[in-house]
């Protein structure tokens, strides 16, 4: 089950991310959760993947467990940038034994403090695709983008021709990092287009439904936020009921428009929470069908 043909397909695409446990005794409430996640029927599904492998066991196991509870392809996140080629590889057989065909293929965020790229087995996304082209080239590999650039990029030009070269090595689509402003995505997807890039750009979006989550969300991806997502969050979040519903709307709205203007694959990252992701799927009842 390859999750490019869902990407392709005529049909909208609307998938779902989760994450998996960081530690044993958390795996049984997490794997819950996902699995209600699933229940949603999602046309796929992904499983991130923790910084420096820490949940590496996990993401298979979460993602095998959904892809046979609810038959749906799944989309196993792997990051490279402190693994050894044989870690990877590892890695590779387990995702591969568990029936999985489909992998993002990131390069992770640094540990905090390195800056001896050169001595890693893998410095960018670009050499795990190779790697895992060359174990085996009947992977669907995915890899992420970033419409706002990559933080530790020094212009966006240079970030989409770094991007162009994970392309070139075999990536088959490319993820966004969450946006708020949907012209964002539209003037990134005209410069990807016009720098020669033509795989399918999934839509990556985040509903922000609690006003912790805000700060968190908007450090971590750096993401800039437009006046009224802002006046959101100042007129609702104080009171979590109407936080969580205005998110879910502005989630929705940002879809709509998407579909609208012609994106056909939206990826969701849920957080693992499936009331909020159900309460978007019924609310684009009607579009997602088109
Ligand atoms: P790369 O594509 O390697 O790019 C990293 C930086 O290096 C960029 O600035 C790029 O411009 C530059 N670069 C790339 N190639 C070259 C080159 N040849 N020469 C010079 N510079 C180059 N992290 C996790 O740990 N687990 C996850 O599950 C996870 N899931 C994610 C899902 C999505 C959709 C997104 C958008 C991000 C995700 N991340 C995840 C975060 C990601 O690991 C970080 O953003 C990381 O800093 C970059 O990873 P990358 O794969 O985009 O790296």
């Amino acid at each position: 089950m390859r999750v490019i043909d869902k990407i392709r397909s005529e049909k909208i695409s609307f998938s779902f991310e989760v994450f998996p446990p960081k530690t044993a005794d958390k795996f049984e409430s997490i794997k819950n959760a996902a699995e209600k996640v699933g229940a949603l029927s999602p046309d796929f599904m992904s499983v991130t993947y923790g910084a420096g492998g820490g949940t590496s066991e996990y993401t298979v196991a979460i993602a095998k467990d959904l892809q046979n509870k609810f038959n749906i392809p799944v989309l196993a996140h792997l990051s490279c940038i402190s693994s050894t080629k044989e870690g990877v590889r590892k890695q590779l057989e387990a995702i591969k034994a568990a029936g999985i065909e489909n992998i993002l293929a990131l390069r992770g965020d640094l540990p905090q403090g390195s800056e001896a790229l050169e001595n890693w087995d893998y410095r960018y996304a670009s050499e795990l695709v190779k790697e895992i082209k060359d174990f085996d080239p009947g992977f669907c590999i995915g890899g992420a983008c970033y419409p706002e650039c990559h933080p530790e990029s020094s212009s966006q030009k240079k970030d989409i021709e770094n991007m162009k070269k994970k392309v070139d090595a075999g990536c088959e689509f490319l993820t966004t990092q969450m946006f708020f402003d949907n012209n964002i995505y539209w003037n990134f997807l005209y410069k990807v287009r016009d720098a020669g890039i033509n795989v399918p750009i999934v839509a990556g979006i985040m509903p922000v439904t609690n006003v912790k989550q805000v700060e968190r969300t908007l450090k971590l991806s750096g993401a800039q936020v437009p006046l009224k997502f802002k006046y959101m969050v100042d007129k609702f979040g104080g009171n979590p009921e109407a936080m969580k519903q205005a998110g879910i709307i502005y989630a929705t709205e940002q879809i709509v428009d998407l579909i609208a203007n012609g994106v056909t694959a939206i990826h969701l990252y849920t957080m693992n929470k499936a009331d909020i992701a159900e309460e978007i799927k019924n609310n684009l009842k009607g579009i997602l069908d088109i």
